[in-house]
């Protein structure tokens, strides 16, 4: 393998950044990261697990990126081998997950709201996703329930009330997709896996929702990295071909 530059590394989102959102990558950005990891130390950073980062980038992610970050971060994989990871029970303990979670259930029975179905709560690794209408509802009653949503804004006064009620937890709430949205420990973002990049000085982080609200944000406006939006997959590779390669066909 060629000499790569040292402390530098490109770091990527996979949605929208790596991969058509929630397509799976193309033979044309493999053959891309396989040329540019020759050049640049590369890594991914996804909000996803694993296993659907795998099937999005191919079974042999954690080989063909320097660093893997599933879930933000909280999986780690570095050369192929996993160097950490972190979960939500363990962080917040029992004790605050049942308050949080009884406290939640109760708020969900009170609220009149036309139809409810089930799964209310999804506990995941390193969030909890909380649905008023509840998460095995259709599509139609999805589509339904996000019109209404919007003009009687339940899940923004609901985020309000928990956001209150446990300050002292130091979450961050995060409304997104159609009838949900995601509770996690702050700073349990992208930006949870520079915590492993300490030997890189030079960060660059390709992702394509870096405005205020998306899941891009907080690590492209991070102090410790380079932030570039991107528009699609193809654009990825534009920026990174200027960037890294182009550069070195001009060199010595
Ligand atoms: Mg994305």
């Amino acid at each position: 393998m060629a000499v790569r530059k040292p402390g530098l590394i490109a770091l990527f989102d996979v949605d929208g950044t790596l991969t058509a959102p929630r397509k799976v990558v193309t033979p044309k950005m493999l053959e891309f990261m396989g040329k540019l990891r020759k050049v640049v130390t590369v890594g991914v950073v996804g909000g996803s697990d694993l296993v659907k980062i795998s099937e999005q980038l191919g079974k042999t992610v954690i080989d063909d990126y320097d660093f893997v970050f599933s879930e933000n971060g909280l999986v780690a994989h570095k050369d192929g081998k996993l160097i950490g990871t972190q979960s939500l029970k363990t962080f917040l303990g029992d004790e605050k997950l049942k308050e949080f979670i009884n406290f939640t259930l109760h708020y969900i029975a009170d609220l009149d709201i036309p139809i409810k179905r089930g799964t209310f709560i999804e506990f995941r690794s390193g969030m909890l996703n909380v649905s008023p209408i509840g998460r095995n509802c259709s599509q139609e009653e999805r589509d339904e329930y996000e019109k209404y949503d919007k003009v009687h804004n339940i899940r923004s006064k609901m985020v309000s009330v928990l956001r209150e009620k446990f300050a002292h937890l130091n979450l961050t709430f995060s409304i997104g997709g159609q009838i949900s949205f995601d509770v996690f420990p702050q700073g349990w973002d992208k930006t949870y896996c520079l915590r492993y990049l300490g030997d890189f000085h030079e960060i660059h982080f390709f992702g394509d929702k870096t405005y205020q609200g998306g899941n891009d944000h907080e690590i492209y406006d991070s102090e410790q990295t380079v932030g570039h939006t991107v528009t699609s997959p193809e654009d990825t590779i534009e920026q990174c071909t200027a960037l890294f390669l182009a550069k070195q066909a001009e060199g010595p």
